[in-house]
């Protein structure tokens, strides 16, 4: 099987300050090409370390990607450490020296000595063109390996990975239908127990990999399908692509099944996509009173195009005088219960929805730390209320994390509340 191989160079990226984002996408754009991505490898401007990286990769992949490291000053040894590695010189370019005395004469300036170091390319590479900068970059066969040297600038990689890079695997056959991808989104079960009630579903001899993802808005599953993984000999055909689509949807459904409620979406959709289809195809109108979220909800919800439609207003109310002015909550219930309680959420929901006469009222109320919290009402304890025409629902939530991560739990807490009353599930208390 094909495989593939990223290294990125540069000190910077092992600093904490700059992220190595260009693996990122060097992946999805190798995944839409069939070609998956065995190992991803950082490594500093040390030229003993850059040798080792890609001697570990030149062995165990097809093709090696090298981002970064290909600019003019002495730090830049991508070139010098792919020459060292494959034994082979570094040997000046006249064409590579050419387009980047091009590019300076544009600018208006002549290229200085350490600009010419760009132009040594190693003896028998290929040279890729970089139309949107100045380094050079080149491609090497060597032994069973390809060895593909890109900018670290993102823009420029991107663009001489599709305009060069690409070409090259096509012509050479690596190239294969996309991996495919399918992921469920589900809230309120974590991993462990996720775990558990899908062991078993996706048997290992369907070439089918799951992944779990757990984040502040859930745990994320998903499906990965390589279509050259399931073929016995050759390429994957149309006939085994549609086969293997069709496996893919019968786990992604069986997967469903077994969590059942905690799915919220699928794939690309986010949970205040879902809410504003339901809220439309329901003609529902909502209006949000939220306290320890901020505005969070409103802000999720509204990011939604078209959302005016569906979301009436949001009241962001934190002391108790405003939850009494602005939603009618009583000095009775606030005092005997506490400002974070079943009783004030659900009468800050029906507060909300009978003062802005709307449908649907959604309150928060919660203690989102760091302080603030006691040993019976500690740091991440959240009420979510729901007012609807015929009854008020509440729920009783307890996060951990910092106050950001307790914001963002809340608001997608918040939301499920809503989305299980709009699809007809059950709202337990607790
Ligand atoms: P240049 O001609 O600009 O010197 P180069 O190939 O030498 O190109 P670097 O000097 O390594 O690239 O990096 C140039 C810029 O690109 C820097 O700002 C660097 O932080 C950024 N960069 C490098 N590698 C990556 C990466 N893997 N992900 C994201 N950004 C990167």
């Amino acid at each position: 099987m094909i495989t593939a191989e990223i290294i990125a160079v540069g000190s910077e990226l092992l600093l904490g300050g700059q992220t190595d984002t260009n693996s990122v996408f060097l992946a999805e754009l190798l995944a839409e090409q069939g070609i998956e991505v065995r190992f991803k490898t950082v490594v500093g401007d040390e030229i003993d370390d850059m040798c080792g990286a890609l001697t570990v990769a030149s062995k165990r992949a097809t093709i090696v990607l090298v981002t970064g490291g290909l600019g003019p000053t002495v730090d830049d040894l991508t070139r010098e450490a792919v020459a060292k590695v494959t034994g082979k010189s570094l040997g000046l370019r006249s064409h590579a020296l050419r387009s980047i005395k091009a590019r300076f004469q544009l600018a208006g300036r002549t290229v200085s000595e350490n600009q010419r170091r760009q132009a040594f390319l190693p003896s028998g590479s290929y040279l890729l063109r970089n139309s949107a900068g100045t380094a050079p970059g080149f491609f090497l066969q060597w032994k069973r390996c390809q060895i593909f040297c890109l900018p670290g600038v993102s823009h420029e990689a991107r663009r001489m990975f599709t305009e060069s890079v690409l070409p090259i695997l096509i012509k050479k056959e690596y190239v294969g239908l996309p991996i495919e991808i399918r992921t469920l989104h589900t809230f309120g079960l974590i991993e462990g127990v996720i775990d558990e009630r899908i062991k078993g579903v996706v048997p290992a001899s369907s070439g089918i990999r799951l992944g779990m993802l757990a984040s502040p808005l859930g745990v994320s599953i998903s499906l990965t399908m390589n279509h050259g993984l399931n073929v016995v000999k050759g390429k994957a055909s149309k006939k085994d692509e549609n086969k293997n689509k069709a496996l893919l949807e019968l786990y992604v459904d069986e997967i469903s099944r077994k969590l059942v409620s905690s799915v919220y979406g699928f794939d690309d959709q986010t949970m205040e996509e879902i809410i504003g289809e339901h809220l439309t195809a329901k003609g529902l109108i909502l209006a949000l009173a939220e306290s320890c979220t901020g505005g969070l909800i409103g802000h999720r919800l509204t990011q939604v195009p078209g959302s005016s439609a569906y979301v009436d207003r949001d009241v962001v109310c934190y002391s108790n005088q405003a939850k009494r002015e602005l939603l009618g909550v009583s000095e009775r219930l606030l005092v005997k219960h506490g400002a974070v309680s079943a009783q004030v959420a659900k009468a800050m929901a029906k507060g909300i929805r009978e003062r802005s006469a709307v449908d649907l009222g959604l309150s928060v109320t919660g203690i989102a730390g760091p302080g603030g919290g006691t040993e019976t009402k500690p740091v991440g304890l959240v009420y979510v209320g729901l007012a609807t025409p015929k009854k008020t629902f509440t729920k009783e939530f307890r996060f951990h994390g910092d106050r950001n991560m307790v914001k963002l739990r809340s608001s997608q807490g918040a939301l499920d509340v809503l989305r299980r009353w709009l699809v007809g599930l059950p709202i337990s208390e607790k």
